[in-house]
């Protein structure tokens, strides 16, 4: 296993409002696989959702994070993918331990076995102004992939066009997206010609994108794959961009978590286990509070009859 560094690679068809993206971000995968022991099909569509948030942060003009959540209601309870405007990712996922998993469990059988499976978008700006709520974007489940619910959401949030093609499996996560601009009206090169030219680049190359199999994705790099779909075409090519793993937690966001959780409920499990041991859900980073740490926690900011309330409720 190779040290490569990710890659997304950013291109544009020359003379026409089409724009295109490929990734290989199998590196940054292969981490994010290594901290858990997902079934295969999770494994596919997880993988397949860390390539799609790369590519859609890429394209992004905002500082701060892209988060993809996958609400289920089978054997896949929760998947979770998020960007930031660097590319730093992490992805994590929950199941239902009662559920076997085939396989070759598709999007639907996995998070929408009832229907009540969700898709969310969120753009959770890095630096936000008191009382700021981050942008939620929520798209029903409706297609047997998760590329095509990106690409609904895409048309209907974005009104923009955009085309994913995703690959996954246990080491390998690839995709390719493209997109077409709009063109905006009063310039003088928005002439018709360059509306047909446009849209005849965009109906070819979605045609040359809907070649692409999935096995051809898991073996060849971009670079390779790029010159198989695109050969004819003529590319602009910007320089490559490196998305790579990093998990955000801290011991203080672990802190606030647990006084979200309140402090009854926290002495309640210090009595019972003496300290409590938190992991990450993303890194596995382990965390450990003893009765010190948890009064620390409640004592910092929490206001003295407050804290008065909380001891008299143990007598
Ligand atoms: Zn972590």
């Amino acid at each position: 296993m190779t040290n490569t560094p990710d890659t997304l690679q950013k291109f544009v068809f020359e003379d026409a409002a089409v724009r295109g993206e490929l990734v290989d971000i199998s590196a940054t995968w292969r981490e994010i696989v290594a901290r858990h022991h997902y079934p295969v099909a999770v494994k596919r569509l997880l993988g397949q959702m860390v390539s799609a948030a790369a590519l859609l942060s890429a394209n992004l003009k905002f500082n701060g994070s892209l988060i993809m959540q996958l609400h289920g209601d089978g054997p896949v309870r929760l998947l979770v993918v998020e960007c930031d405007s660097d590319l730093r990712m992490r992805a994590t996922a929950k199941l239902n331990a009662e559920f076997a998993i085939a396989e070759d469990a598709g999007l639907q059988a996995l998070v929408n076995a009832q229907g009540h499976g969700r898709f969310v978008i969120t753009l959770d700006p890095a630096e936000k102004v008191p009382g700021q709520q981050p942008y939620q974007g929520i798209v029903p489940l409706d297609g047997d992939d998760v590329a095509t619910v990106i690409e609904h959401y895409m048309l209907r949030s974005e009104q923009l066009d955009t085309k994913l093609w995703l690959a996954a499996d246990d080491k390998v996560s690839r995709g390719l997206l493209l997109q077409k601009l709009p063109l905006h009206g009063g310039k003088a090169e928005t002439t018709a010609h360059a509306i047909e030219h446009s849209q005849e680049t965009w109906n070819r190359v979605v045609m040359l994108g809907d070649t692409l199999k999935e096995a051809e994705m898991l073996e060849h790099g971009i670079d390779e794959l790029q010159k198989r779909l695109f050969w004819e075409e003529t590319l602009r090519v910007f320089e490559p961009l490196h998305p790579h793993f990093h998990c955000s937690c801290t011991r203080e966001k672990v802190g606030n978590m647990l006084k979200m959780l309140g402090q009854q409920e926290v002495e309640d499990a210090l009595s019972e286990q003496g300290k409590l041991g938190i992991n990450c859900d993303f890194c596995g980073k382990h965390y450990e509070y003893d009765a010190v740490d948890c009064a620390q926690l409640f004592v910092t900011d929490a206001p003295a009859e407050a804290l008065m309330h909380g001891t008299e409720a143990k007598h």
